[in-house]
């Protein structure tokens, strides 16, 4: 196989790693238009400072012995082809891109071979050559295989800006629906510990996949939260389960990709808002976040009437839709010198989205009557 077609094959079969949102969602449909960076596993990704970087994401093999029954690389995948990179051709293939611009970074995954260790050695192996032999110094994301001995994280750690491990299910009895190797506890806690130790540059980082067992919304958000309270998480990401053709779950019902959305917008408030997640469990159905935005449903759930937007406190502020907290600080920053807002459009010079906000506060002792929203 020549290496072309290795980089077509490890790039798709690492599609399903998340490590940031695409900039974009074209797709290039036909053969004489170009464009579809994705094919060959160059995705995006967001730098601290908001930076948009492109990252070259593959797998080093996609032959797996595990048996995730989502996945297209488990045992359990009737399948196509599988091939590897030898680590002298990964470092090649990535400098290659990396001198011609096409890239910044590398993310890297991969199945298991015979071992996690073995397979993690040359991961590693093709690191070393990239920051040693080609003298490469940007970043680089290492996906941590589950059950991957202490050691060899930490090497990893050595050569690596950011380092993960997929939680794939939010508990072990939602894991053990989707593989009967993987120990929930050791193969993956455990070492999400080891890393945080480690402490790594650009943070530790996981994935769920979501709808892949039938876990509901809390149990998912219940896990991130415990995560980033206890393994110093950096991000969570989460990937709407798709049914893949030859794998056990080929006939599961797709996840709607609101739902993975919905998920985001409340990591994004606990993170950010430092809302807490009992306030997402009081507007949750079965455990469910309910249809629609969560912000909307959760400034229902506390406010019975608009508030005086020249009186409210931070904390009922920063719940009202349409406003982040750089709004809700300028907010603050005007009641403080003693400032009133008394026009529509000192909120809206403020970044605040009126549309959203405007059936929950009142302006000048006015409130926005017309919305039905309210
Ligand atoms: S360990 Fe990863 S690559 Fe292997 S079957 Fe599970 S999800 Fe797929």
């Amino acid at each position: 196989m020549d290496v072309l077609e290795k980089v077509k094959i490890l790039g798709d079969a690492g599609k399903w790693d998340a490590c940031a949102s695409s900039a974009s969602n074209r797709k290039v449909t036909t053969k004489d238009r170009i464009g579809d960076a994705s094919a060959c596993g160059i995705c995006h990704s967001f730098t601290e400072n908001g930076r948009c970087i492109s990252l070259f994401k593959t797998l080093m093999t996609n032959s797996c012995k595990f048996d995730c029954k989502y996945c297209q690389n488990s045992t359990h995948c009737e399948r196509k082809k599988t091939t590897q990179y030898k680590p002298e051709e990964l470092a090649k293939v990535f400098m290659n891109l990396y001198v011609k611009n096409y890239v910044e970074g590398l993310f890297l995954s991969s199945g298991i071979v015979k071992n996690p260790d073995e397979t993690t050695e040359n991961m590693l192996e093709a690191i070393n050559l990239i920051r040693n032999k080609y003298k490469f110094q940007g970043y680089v994301h290492f996906k941590v295989l589950p059950g991957t001995n202490r050691d060899l994280i930490k090497q990893a750690n050595e050569t690596a800006d950011r380092l993960s491990i997929n939680l794939e299910a939010p508990n072990h009895s939602r894991l053990s629906e989707i593989s009967d190797i993987k120990d929930y506890k050791i193969d993956i806690l455990r070492r999400q510990s080891y890393i945080k130790h480690l402490n790594p540059v650009a943070g530790q980082t996981t994935q769920l996949v979501v709808g892949g067992s039938d876990e509901t919304d809390y149990e998912i958000l219940k896990m991130i939260d415990w995560e980033y309270e206890n393994m110093k998480l950096k991000r969570a990401y989460y990937s709407a389960f798709t049914p893949i053709q030859k794998t056990p779950l080929e006939f599961k019902d797709k996840t709607p990709l609101q739902r993975e959305h919905k998920l985001y917008q409340v990591d994004f408030m606990m993170r950010q808002y430092d809302i807490k997640l009992r306030e997402f469990r009081d507007i949750m159905a079965n455990g469910d976040l309910p249809k629609g935005d969560p912000k909307v449903h959760l400034a229902r759930e506390r406010f019975d009437k608009p508030i005086d937007i020249n009186e409210a406190c931070y904390e009922d502020v920063i719940r009202i839709p349409g406003i982040g907290p750089q709004g809700a600080q300028k907010i603050m920053s005007l009641q403080h010198t003693g400032q009133k807002i008394t026009k529509r459009i000192q909120l809206h010079s403020m970044g605040i989205v009126l549309k959203r906000a405007e059936p929950f506060i009142k302006i000048n002792g006015h409130s926005q009557q017309t919305l039905t929203a309210y």
